[in-house]
């Protein structure tokens, strides 16, 4: 009995670890999706909440649904990649389809007053844009009061970590699965200096779909737009985002705009196909 005790422990541990390694390379869980393509009652969803959302949108946000045009992406082709142009934009739309320039790194990043995952070493994943970094103190200390107790995980990722995280996974694994598991470098929103991973004790600091059900899972579904933060990937919209649905990625987007999106259940992308260029 005790021998099957042992090995059930052994083996409990080697799965913990190997979880645990995914925390290291981020955007292992973000893998594009392309089975909502082949899955039609997926589509057909996707398709029926656009239709909801349009008709929402007839209410009374339409007055206000206009923004200043350098809120929008501009953009520039380089070597067949859809470069934004103004990548200082904290409204920056980062996706498969729109990649910032490899030269861009935030000039005001600042490693905001949370606690993170891996304790206090000063590392590039700490850091987040000023704005993004208050906002989210303010986030992370009102959850504490609702007895919430957030970690933040991964924040700001460079260029050139993303071009090593992409390498070495193409030494493992192949390029063509590789590219299924990591963004190409310029496509995480991570550059953007604008997004945070968060998680908790309870799912032992991972980036995993368990955080969805976590009490701090459903505060943050449920409370980060009044911080000016949005749930970026969020169920059964795989379609339109490009990522699987993860619990655990927040990107700011400013109050106001946070608000909007909650509101009409809009991601980034459906913000923009609805919001008027002034
Ligand atoms: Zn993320």
């Amino acid at each position: 009995m005790w021998v099957i005790m042992k090995k059930l422990i052994i083996t409990l541990a080697a799965a913990v670890l190997l979880s645990a390694c995914s925390v290291d390379i981020p955007f292992i869980n973000e893998k594009p999706l392309e089975k909502a393509e082949k899955n039609p009652q997926l589509a057909e969803r996707n398709e029926q909440t656009k239709e909801n959302y349009a008709s929402n949108a007839k209410g009374e946000e339409e007055s206000s649904l206009a923004l200043e045009a350098a809120y929008f992406n501009a953009i520039k082709e380089v070597n067949g990649i859809k470069e934004i142009v103004n990548a200082t934009n904290t409204l920056a739309l980062v996706n498969k389809e729109f990649a910032l320039p490899g030269s861009y790194i935030p000039d005001d990043l600042v490693r905001p007053k949370v606690p993170f995952s891996f304790g206090n070493q000063d590392i590039e994943k700490s850091y987040l844009r000023k704005e993004a970094g208050s906002a989210l103190e303010k986030m992370f200390s009102a959850a504490k009061e609702s007895n919430i107790h957030l970690f933040a995980v991964s924040g700001y990722r460079s260029y050139a970590r993303q071009e090593s995280i992409l390498n070495n996974e193409i030494g493992k694994v192949g390029e063509e699965e590789a590219l299924q598991a990591v963004a190409f470098p310029g496509k995480s929103e991570h550059q953007t200096g604008l997004a945070m991973d968060i998680s908790s004790e309870s799912v032992q600091y991972l980036l995993v779909e368990e955080f969805e059900d976590t009490d701090e899972g459903k505060w943050l579904k449920e409370n980060a737009h009044r911080f000016g933060f949005i749930l970026r990937y969020p169920k059964d919209k795989e379609k339109i985002t490009g990522y699987q649905f993860e619990p655990w990625h927040f990107r700011y987007v400013g109050e106001k705009n946070a608000q909007i999106m909650y509101k009409n259940g809009w991601t980034l992308e459906e913000f923009f196909q609805e919001v008027r260029k002034l």
